[in-house]
């Protein structure tokens, strides 16, 4: 059990002005894991205070890019160095299978971090231009103090998402976790602090949407990051609007994998594991429309039902897991909802359906729908679990037209024999990403989607322009 009974707030472990708590909840076990203190307003505004003040005053905004990746270097290298104890963690939280855990929820986080320690040592911070009168400098700085709020599904990689690019802009940041994950920041706060990052840089107070909607519209909050669903960052878009605060949307995604007429089934199946069921389908870029020819709709639906039927479905924890539990009652009710939805609509289970796995534990059974039409519901909305609906096509362009009649527009992927020609078919497919053969996010390249899918983008270099201002300086020849 990991009780906390502090906020990390100013560089200090402080006394939260409330009494409330939150309850950690292992998925796995339905039993209590962790506590922490529940954020309340007067938290925010000590919590955003220490932040304005680092960034009006302290160090941090005023050190040199290379100064700052210095520092972060440490951080980077404690993260490094534990980067299992992370996963563990979130695997314990909220139920990603601990293979895909090590990967996702702290390999690749890490890999982030250090990946914008590294751009300080080659991105353009500033430049002379010429100017019609003389010279011109262009320069970058950071935007202030920063409002992360992001979700449970891969607290860790969200949170550094944000983290590591406002860090080596200059800007100080007030985190918001989600309140069914909020172990694994206290755990980052600890390596923060032994990193020597100055105090008030990064702050972070859990709690639910509440203090999240304060904290979006607070008035010492120069730019707000957020990663998590469509309604909720529609919401935090319109408060942002009102104040004219810039801020970066990751939403939801339905998106979809093209398996093409030439593509080879068992290797196309095999990638579905990680494309469209990773960490238990609670992914935003998960391909949960399964796109097949209509000449090999059945083949496909034989292979899928077969691959996801023998999905070993159980303990998080263990290391031949594929499928653990859902993050929370809610959830998997909510999924099992969808499972009832898509009987209802007509369309046929063909793996998986209502009985659950086990009986302790928030567990679904990983379903497939076949006879899926891109009009029904379990194909438009996101359903955040294990479960995926097969359509079929008539042709290339029909794929092609499929696929993009979504409200969504995040990511996706091409199946085939001939990767130029996927190439080519994933430039036709309205989203921020759409691998061939595979899926995957880089930290050196753009994430962000289309249309519901958000606004904005993070990761690469273009992940690190939202926290940057940028002014000019003309001066006469
Ligand atoms: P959610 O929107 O309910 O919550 C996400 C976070 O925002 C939480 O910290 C929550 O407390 C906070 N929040 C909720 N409403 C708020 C409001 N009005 N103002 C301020 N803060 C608010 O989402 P969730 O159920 O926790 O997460 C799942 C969703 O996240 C899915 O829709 C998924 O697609 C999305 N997601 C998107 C990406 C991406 O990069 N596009 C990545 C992961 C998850």
């Amino acid at each position: 059990m990991r009780e906390h009974d502090r906020l990390f707030i100013g560089g200090e472990w402080t006394t939260p002005s409330g009494t409330g708590t939150i309850d950690v909840i292992s998925p796995h076990t339905e039993e209590i894991i962790g506590r922490v203190p529940d954020g309340t307003p007067a938290d925010m505004d000590a919590a955003v205070a220490a932040a304005r003040e680092a960034f009006d005053r302290g160090p941090w905004p005023r050190m040199t890019p290379a100064e700052r990746a210095e520092i972060l270097g440490r951080l980077s290298a404690i993260y490094a160095e534990r980067q299992q104890s992370m996963a563990d963690l979130v695997t314990e939280e909220m139920g990603s299978p601990i293979g895909f855990s090590i990967f996702a929820q702290a390999a690749i986080p890490q890999m982030t971090l250090q990946y914008y320690i590294d751009l300080a040592g080659t991105f353009t911070w500033e430049e002379e231009r010429p100017g019609m009168l003389g010279p011109v400098t262009v320069t970058r700085e950071p935007v202030g103090v920063v409002a992360a709020i992001y979700p449970w599904n891969v607290p860790q990689f969200t949170f550094i998402m944000k983290l590591a690019p406002a860090l080596i802009a200059g800007c100080t940041v007030v985190a918001k976790p989600s309140p069914e994950t909020p172990l694994d920041a206290y755990l980052l706060a600890e390596w923060i602090k032994e990193a020597g990052i100055p105090d008030g840089v990064v702050n972070i107070v859990p709690g639910g949407r509440e203090t999240g909607a304060y904290l979006v519209e607070h008035p010492g909050v120069d730019k707000v990051a957020f990663t998590g669903s469509t309604d909720a960052g529609r919401k935090i878009a319109a408060a942002c609007g009102q104040r004219l605060r810039p801020v970066t949307l990751e939403l939801g995604g339905k998106s979809a994998a093209i398996i093409l007429e030439d593509a080879d089934l068992a290797s196309t199946i095999e990638g579905f594991k990680l494309a469209s069921l990773m960490n238990n389908g609670e992914a935003c870029a998960a391909q949960t429309r399964i796109l097949a020819p209509r000449s090999r709709y059945d083949e496909v639906a034989d292979a899928l039902a077969t691959m996801v039927g023998g999905l070993s479905v159980g303990d998080p924890a263990d290391y031949t897991t594929e499928i653990g539990p859902l993050v929370a009652r809610r959830q998997q009710e909510r999924v099992e909802g969808y499972i009832r939805i898509g009987q209802d609509e007509g369309a046929k289970v063909i793996a998986g359906g209502l009985d659950r796995p086990h009986d302790r534990g928030w567990y679904v059974a990983p379903t497939v729908f076949g006879g899926v039409t891109n009009d029904m519901r379990i194909a438009r909305e996101e359903i955040f679990g294990p479960v995926l609906a097969l359509l079929s096509y008539d042709d290339e362009e029909d794929a092609v037209r499929i696929a993009n009649d979504s409200d969504y527009g995040l990511g996706g992927s091409v199946w085939t024999a001939d990767v130029d020609h996927g190439v080519e078919v994933a430039r036709r497919i309205r989203t921020g990403s759409c691998g061939v053969n595979m899926y995957i996010m880089e930290p050196n390249t753009p994430f962000g989607g289309y249309k519901d899918s958000g606004l904005g983008r993070e990761l690469g270099p273009e992940g690190l322009s939202p926290y940057l201002e940028y002014k000019a300086i003309p001066r006469p020849a």
